[in-house]
């Protein structure tokens, strides 16, 4: 099929990759003209696993490229996917502003009949607009047909949820776009939902929203784990072999954090809010998770006492591990606390440190994770890079003034910290 995707993000650009490694013919287009120019010139403008080698590939067998002209995308596709941002708004609800611009890009490109695809994270009714405003710009008066069709990837493992996902939703508003959809995705071997297309937006934001609140869930049990001396991590191993539970998102630590959780948890309540339901429930997750790095803080001061001037290393600044990704991340966020109370930091990331440079700036940036700890009052871990559990800790006990280390992600052993000489504190243990 030619699919042409607007906005070539984190989103967009692993769903045009992933659609050209599996036959389609893709056009990625972005009005950011760096990000194109360095993706036309064989770089790549974010870090996730496996996607270099697909972009690089697809591009050499021509079934991938890329263009700032959302103009040349629609010309040369039947499918238009729209992957552009949703940010917040101060008052937690979506700014729309990025799709209904695509909305109308779309509109006035189009001369024959399209299937216009939203996969960027949208309010509920959000296609209805979309559907009215390409009807109310489109002067050539041809037909078109929106869908919502959410998406679900992590970053991180961005390209294998793409290629192997759990399902695909299709939310429409009639029978005429469905085959053709069910072709785009019918490579992956994936179970298929089709929705109306308001459950289809609906799911989206609920399942974000369960997530969260599985980790605000985790996070409100360690706190009762610390009062009583329980083990958080024993906790969630034993409720998570519970089929109906389930493990994951059940790691206690510094909170949810990324470009999505946080705004798709305050958009859902918003909209839920507009609908005249308080959904108290989720903001509750949502005070739990801030709760949670105030908590920590705590631990860090009543250790260190005052902070003005103490030297913290702090391992991580990705919002998760395996993503170059620091927007809205609890690391980042960290950081930036204890600079305001006057601690110096030297800071590392297996990924994320030319992105975080961006947006911290009084930090000494270390490129080697063993240097970090270099004159250090303290270690904060921050983010669950499973290559910190190879620091030379018997090195950084040496070279710090003090074996001090705060756990954010709980990656270490507790006791065996302990029994090595260290001052160790983590999350719900
Ligand atoms: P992103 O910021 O990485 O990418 C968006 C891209 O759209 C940017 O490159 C930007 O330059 C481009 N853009 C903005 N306006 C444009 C326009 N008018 N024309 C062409 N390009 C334009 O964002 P993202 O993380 O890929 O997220 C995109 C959407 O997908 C959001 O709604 C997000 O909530 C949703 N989502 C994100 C993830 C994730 O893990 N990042 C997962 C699922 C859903």
């Amino acid at each position: 099929m030619n699919i042409s995707i607007i906005g070539t993000g984190y989103v967009g650009l692993v769903t045009g990759t992933c659609f050209a490694e599996v036959g389609h013919q893709v056009v990625c287009v972005d009005c950011d003209a760096g990000k194109i120019e360095l993706l036309k010139a064989g770089g790549i403008p974010i870090y996730e696993p496996g996607l270099k080698e697909l972009v690089e590939k697809n591009t050499a067998e021509g079934r991938l490229r890329f263009t700032t002209s959302t103009r040349e995308g629609v010309e040369a596709s039947d499918i238009i996917f729209i992957a552009v941002p949703t940010p917040p708004l101060p008052d937690g609800s979506v700014d729309l502003s990025f799709i209904e611009g695509v909305a109308r890009d779309i509109a006035s490109a189009m001369t024959g009949y399209k299937i216009v695809v939203d996969k960027s994270t949208v309010p509920v009714k959000t296609g209805q607009k979309v559907a009215e405003t390409i009807q109310r710009y489109c002067k050539a008066k041809v037909e078109c047909d929106v869908v919502s069709n959410p998406e679900f990837l992590r970053e991180g493992f961005a390209v294998e949820d793409f290629m192997r996902p759990d399902r695909v939703v299709i939310g429409v508003t009639s029978e005429r776009p469905v085959k053709a959809i069910q072709e785009v995705f019918a490579p992956y071997n994936a179970p298929v939902i089709v929705t109306d297309i308001h459950s289809a937006e609906l799911i989206k934001h609920a399942a974000n929203s369960f997530l969260a609140l599985k980790i605000s869930y985790i996070n409100a049990i360690s706190l009762v784990c610390e009062a009583t001396g329980a083990n958080v991590q024993e906790v969630a191993n034993g409720i998570g072999m519970d089929a109906r539970i389930g493990r994951r998102f059940l790691d206690a630590g510094l909170g949810f954090g990324g470009s999505c959780f946080p705004k798709d948890l305050s958009a859902f309540i918003k909209i839920s809010e507009q609908l005249g339901y308080d959904f108290r429930l989720l903001r509750e997750v949502q005070r739990i998770n801030a709760e949670q790095m105030e908590r920590f803080l705590k631990k860090i001061a009543d250790t260190l006492w005052v902070l003005k001037e103490k030297r913290i290393g702090v391992l991580g600044l990705a919002f998760k591990q395996n993503t170059d990704d620091v927007r809205n991340s609890p690391a980042i966020d960290l950081c930036h606390r204890l600079l305001k109370e006057g601690a110096v930091l030297r800071v590392h990331d297996p990924k994320a440190m030319e992105k975080a440079k961006a947006v911290l700036k009084e930090a000494t940036f270390v490129a080697d994770m063993n240097a970090v700890a270099d004159g250090c009052d303290a270690l904060v871990v921050a983010t669950e890079w499973p290559e910190f559990k190879k620091l030379d800790l018997e090195h950084a006990r040496k070279v710090m003034t003090h074996p001090i280390l705060f756990d954010g992600r709980n990656l270490f052993d507790a006791r065996e910290m302990e029994r090595h000489g260290w001052i160790y504190k983590s999350v719900g243990r």
